[in-house]
């Protein structure tokens, strides 16, 4: 049987030294998993906790990322463009209903992602009640550095997160001041979705959201993990 058309593809993301690509299957998104990110939103951490969305799987969407300066679009509909710096953690393995002590045999590698934000088009959404795909699941929204494999990395839970704009560091945390760490991400992805090899998982992004505009560059920097570097177009 012929297809309409060529079918299209998913993004697959590099890996670190290896000649081996990582196919995405699907892109979960952790909000508001930093207290000090969710009190810069305008929200209480002790009242409401951190939840999930999603972006599209497509390679229109999801941007890999080797080595250098990748570039992508200033995004159209919007007038406030945002950074979010985030860890992503790549599933290996089916995953369901999992406990927070077994998850991390689940996770295939680490990567350095960045959440780009319609953040006017998500607030207006948010106010109104409404799906947040406008401001959140845009094209080349999910850009992501080199994969690295995770026994290449026992110290992810406790890294350093940087994030800068034309050199000025705008973002820093420590991966350990995750609300849900990424153990309990899993467990409680699990219990809602059936996790399968290729899905990816955006951790949460930390205090210092900013805007971006064309001719920018953003380096995020995951310590153990290849730096990515995003140019704005
Ligand atoms: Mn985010």
């Amino acid at each position: 049987m012929d297809f309409a058309f060529e079918r299209s593809r998913t993004a697959e993301l590099a890996v670190a030294g290896e000649d081996l690509l990582f196919p995405v299957r699907r892109v979960y998104c952790v909000g508001r998993n930093y207290a000090d990110h969710v009190r810069e939103m305008g929200f209480d951490p002790s009242r409401e906790p951190p939840f999930f969305f999603c972006k599209p799987n497509d390679t229109a969407s999801v941007v890999a990322c080797t080595s250098g300066v990748a570039r992508i679009p200033y995004p159209p509909a919007t007038r406030d463009y945002h950074y979010e710096g985030e860890l992503v953690v790549a599933i290996g393995s089916p995953a369901r209903n999992v406990h927070a002590m077994d998850a991390l045999q689940h996770v295939w590698g680490y990567a350095a992602g960045l959440d780009m934000t319609r953040r006017d088009l998500q607030v207006a959404a948010r106010k109104a009640g409404r799906p947040w795909e406008s401001g959140k699941a845009f094209d080349y929204s999910a850009p992501v550095g080199a994969l690295v494999r995770a026994p290449a990395v026992p110290g992810i839970g406790s890294a350093s997160l940087e994030l800068l704009v034309n050199g000025t560091p705008r973002q820093q945390a420590v991966i350990g001041q995750m609300i849900w760490s990424v153990p309990e991400i899993i467990s409680r992805l699990s219990s809602e979705f059936e996790l399968q090899p290729g899905d990816i998982i955006f951790t949460g992004t930390p205090s210092g959201i900013g805007a971006v505009t064309p001719g920018d560059e953003i380096q995020l920097r995951i310590a153990g993990l290849p730096a990515l570097r995003v140019q704005i177009a």
